[in-house]
C-alpha cells in the first residue's frame, strides 16, 4: 500500500506508476503498450491538435469493505467512445481492447486504489487522439489510445452539500446538430468562457438552455440535470447532451424504488415546481442544487432548506454508491471485479 494520506486527498492529477497505450497504424491496432513516462510523443501536425480529434472517457475503480475492487459499468463507457469516435471520424476502439487497457492501467496501479471508507476512489481516464500530420482538414490515419488512472478524494470536500448554480444564455456549450451527444474535448473548449463568467459571479456552474430556442434546461455544466417532483424523477430529452451513465443508473434506481421517470423536454419556467433539482456524473455522483438564480430574468429557484441535500437526492445517492463499493447486492449485473 502506498504511503498516501487518503483522507485529505484532493480532487486533482496525482502521478501513479504505469499507463497503457495502443497505436492504431496500418489498419490495425497495436498491442497494449505500458508506459511509466506522463508524455506523450506526436507530429505537431496531429489532427489531436490542430482538427479536435480528441475524445475522451470517464470511470472509477472502487475498493469493496471486502477488500475487492470493483469497476462500475465500464462497457458503457466503451460504448459511449466507440459512438463518440464514429461522431467525429476517429478510429474506434473494440470494447475488448477498452476492456484489457482500463484493466490493466488499474491492476498495474493497484497500490493507489483508495482503500474503503475515504470517500476516496481510483478515477481512471481512457482518451484517444489522432495522430500524423494532416495539413487538410481530414480526419487521421494513425491513433493513439491511452489509459491512465489517478487516485482522487472526494469531488466536494465538504462532502455531499448543495451548489448555486447560475442560468446561462450568453453562451452555448453545444448546438442541436453538434458534438453534444459525444464526450469530445471541444466540448469543454466551448464551456470554459461560461465556466469562468459563472465562477467569477460565485456559482459552481452554469445551467445551460437549448441552443436553438433557449428555452429548455439542456445540461448544468459538465453534467447532466435532474428535477424531483413528487415521485417522478424528470431529466432533459436533447440530442445535444452528453448521454450520461450516472444518470441512467439513477433513472434506473429510481424506477427500481417505485418513482416515475420522464426523460422529456424541461422548459425553463418548470425549475419553479421541482421539490429538488441536482447534476449528476461520475466525478461528484450526486450535487444537489440549493438555488438556480437567472440573471437575464432575476429569477431565483429555490429548493429544500438550507445546506440539507433533498430527501430524494440522498436516497439515490446513497443507493448507487453503495452499490459502487458493494456495501449492498448488485442486482443489475453494474460491477465487474478486478480480476
Ligand atoms: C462525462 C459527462 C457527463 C457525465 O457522464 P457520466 O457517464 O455520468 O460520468 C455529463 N455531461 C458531460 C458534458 C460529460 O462530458
Amino acid at each position: 500500500m502506498e504511503n498516501i494520506d487518503w483522507k485529505n486527498l484532493p480532487f486533482a492529477y496525482k502521478k501513479t506508476d504505469f499507463n497503457v497505450r495502443s497505436y492504431f497504424k496500418n489498419g490495425e491496432w497495436g498491442e497494449i503498450l505500458v508506459s511509466d513516462s506522463e508524455f506523450i510523443n506526436m507530429h505537431m501536425a496531429s489532427t489531436c491538435l490542430h482538427y479536435g480529434q480528441e475524445i475522451f472517457e470517464g470511470l472509477k475503480a472502487y475498493s469493496g469493505m471486502d477488500g475487492k475492487i470493483r469497476l462500475f459499468r465500464w462497457e458503457e463507457n466503451a460504448k459511449r467512445m466507440i459512438n463518440s469516435a464514429r461522431g467525429i471520424l476517429m478510429q474506434e476502439v473494440p470494447v475488448e481492447l477498452f476492456r484489457e487497457a482500463v484493466f490493466k492501467a488499474v491492476r498495474l496501479n493497484e497500490k493507489y486504489v483508495p482503500p474503503y471508507g475515504f470517500g476516496a476512489t481510483l478515477y481512471i481516464r481512457p482518451f484517444l487522439v489522432g495522430l500524423g500530420p494532416e495539413v487538410g482538414v481530414k480526419a487521421a490515419k494513425e491513433y493513439l489510445f491511452v489509459v491512465f488512472v489517478t487516485p482522487v478524494g472526494p469531488y466536494f470536500r465538504d462532502g455531499f452539500a448543495p451548489v448555486d448554480i447560475m442560468i446561462c444564455r450568453k453562451f452555448d456549450r453545444a448546438a442541436p446538430r453538434g458534438t453534444g451527444s459525444y464526450k469530445v474535448g471541444g466540448n469543454y473548449a466551448a464551456s470554459l468562457q461560461s465556466l469562468k463568467e459563472a465562477h467569477m459571479a460565485g456559482f459552481g456552474t452554469t445551467l445551460y438552455l437549448d441552443a436553438c430556442e433557449k428555452k429548455y434546461i439542456d445540461e448544468a455544466g459538465p453534467a447532466n440535470f435532474f428535477g424531483i417532483k413528487g415521485n417522478t424523477y424528470v431529466t432533459p430529452k436533447s440530442n445535444s447532451i452528453l448521454p450520461s451513465i450516472t444518470n441512467m443508473s439513477l433513472m434506473q434506481l429510481a424506477e427500481d424504488e417505485g418513482m416515475k421517470v420522464e426523460r422529456r423536454l424541461i422548459p425553463v419556467e418548470e425549475l419553479s415546481e421541482f421539490d429538488e433539482v441536482g447534476a449528476c456524473g461520475t466525478a461528484a455522483v450526486i450535487t444537489p442544487i440549493r438555488k438556480i438564480v437567472d440573471p437575464d430574468t432575476n429569477k431565483i429557484y429555490e429548493y429544500g432548506d438550507k445546506n440539507e441535500p433533498g430527501p430524494v437526492c440522498k436516497r439515490l445517492y446513497q443507493h448507487l454508491t453503495a452499490i459502487q463499493t458493494g456495501d449492498i447486492e448488485d442486482k443489475f449485473g453494474w460491477i465487474s471485479y478486478l480480476e
